[in-house]
């Protein structure tokens, strides 16, 4: 299934774009998947970008009141790649504020589920996956940090790629968490990514961090499931993984189970290092050039900066509160430097497992959240629901959310992760298994 193909094939592309404006805003205003909708489109393949990449002239808010009106003078790399190559951006998606959440509902009006507006789209690329699910023809730019791009993926029945750290270009996002940031795509089918994700890779000197993509092509015909985490699921999304596993063992995939004891360490030293790296990366904003400006200059310096800087969601300042004191001298050695050297230990363990399989899981511990419920989870509990994504992005590897089940007429994801620049064979993997896969459209307003 290449919608990217099959675009190309029409007779008249274009014609897709006969009411396709009017008809996003109209959706737009009952699932809030854009920022903004563009309307000056050049009318080649319609993509999306999340709104902490930058888009020449589009606002760039990252969903915060804090950046309200900035809009950036140039291209994110990935951005300006896709445009060279045709592609017609069609609006900037909604997000947690920064990437801070895991259900978009960190956000003035959260995204809502195609599948039931009562519930979460996931986050924190909920617009991201709200507009690849609704629309025929699309690509969505996400970003993903600690699962940003599988969790709406899932919850929304699209594919969600997150690629190995550092192929594709950072620059022009947003940070949240830089040794952690990578900018991914969500679409409909693995096809679509494949052909978008091997424009987008490359080295650039804008980005330091950014490395030649040297695709490692392995053949492997064994899954590995991971104990601790299999132990971690509610009974309907083990029996749905389950029914998954026996598909790919049907199709002749070799399963094992395999103990991995460091597992557990992962979201607290995944937390630990992003919420250190987010608070550097807040600290630049002041809420002088962008945001909600002040006009009262009458207080003192610290007066008037923590009234500007009062505009961050509660989840921002929980990020400056507690990165900030993980990063103070004092404490240093005993979280940071420890998250650092419990990353590098769960590195080495799972790359043992990726020398000669894929390991599999569920995307998400839990099928999406009604947004009242999600509002109602404590900090520890919001965090927790990242157990499955937390380790490939902890570790860099690239991963792949799969639609796999539909439970209760939600959907469920199956995520595959790979070894370093296996990018390439995650994809062929999701070739392979939509193939198979039946895409159940179940949005009441309709397909656009
Ligand atoms: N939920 C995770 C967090 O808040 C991951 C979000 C992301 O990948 N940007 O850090």
């Amino acid at each position: 299934m290449s919608s990217l193909r099959d675009f190309s094939k029409k007779k008249k592309p274009e014609d897709y774009y006969v009411n396709l404006i009017q008809e996003l805003e109209r959706i737009n205003g009952r699932l809030h998947a854009f920022n903004e909708i563009s309307h000056d489109v050049d009318r080649g393949f319609p993509i999306s970008v999340k709104d902490n990449i930058c888009v020449d002239g589009m606002e760039a808010t990252a969903s915060s009141r804090m950046l309200k009106g900035y809009k950036p003078p140039f291209d994110a790399t990935v951005v300006q790649k896709l445009k060279d190559a045709g592609f017609s951006v069609l609006g900037k998606t909604n997000m947690d504020e920064f990437g801070f959440g895991s259900f978009g509902i960190n956000c003035i009006s959260p995204a809502r589920n195609p599948f039931d507006e009562e519930r979460v789209a996931g986050g924190s690329s909920s617009g991201a996956a709200v507009a690849a699910s609704i629309m025929k023809y699309h690509l969505a730019i996400a970003e993903s940090t600690g699962g940003s791009i599988s969790a709406p993926a899932c919850f929304c029945g699209v594919v969600g790629f997150t690629p190995t750290y550092g192929v594709i270009s950072r620059y022009g996002l947003i940070d949240y968490a830089n040794s952690l940031d990578k900018i991914g795509f969500i679409a409909r089918s693995s096809e679509d990514i494949s052909d978008v994700f091997k424009l987008s890779v490359g080295k650039d000197g804008f980005d330091s961090t950014c490395a030649d993509f040297k695709p490692l092509k392995k053949e492997k015909d064994r899954l590995v499931i991971i104990n601790q985490l299999y132990e971690r699921l509610d009974k309907g999304i083990k029996a749905s993984f389950d029914r998954s596993v026996r598909r790919l063992s049907a199709k002749g995939f070799k399963i094992g189970y395999e103990d991995v004891n460091e597992i557990g360490y992962a979201v607290p030293a995944y937390y630990i290092v992003s919420m250190a790296e987010a608070s550097t990366n807040l600290a630049k904003y002041t809420g002088f050039k962008y945001g909600e400006q002040l006009t009262d200059f009458s207080m003192d310096y610290n007066s008037f900066f923590s009234a500007s800087r009062n505009v961050f969601g509660e989840e921002a300042k929980r990020k400056i509160v507690l990165g900030s004191f993980i990063r103070s001298a004092s404490v240093r050695s005993m979280y940071y430097e420890k998250a650092l050297k419990v990353r590098r230990l769960i590195i080495n363990r799972l790359k043992e497992i990726l020398d000669g399989s894929f390991i599999i899981s569920p995307s998400m511990p839990v099928l999406a959240p009604k947004i009242e419920e999600a509002r109602a989870f404590t900090p520890v509990q919001n965090y927790s629901m990242d157990v499955l994504t937390i380790p490939p992005n902890l570790c860099g590897f690239p991963s792949i959310s799969l639609p796999s089940d539909y439970v209760g007429g939600l959907p469920t994801g199956m995520q595959i992760i790979g070894d370093h620049m296996e990018d390439l064979s995650i994809l062929s993997f999701g070739k392979e298994w939509e193939k198979d896969f039946i895409y159940r459209f179940k949005y009441n307003i309709g397909e656009i």
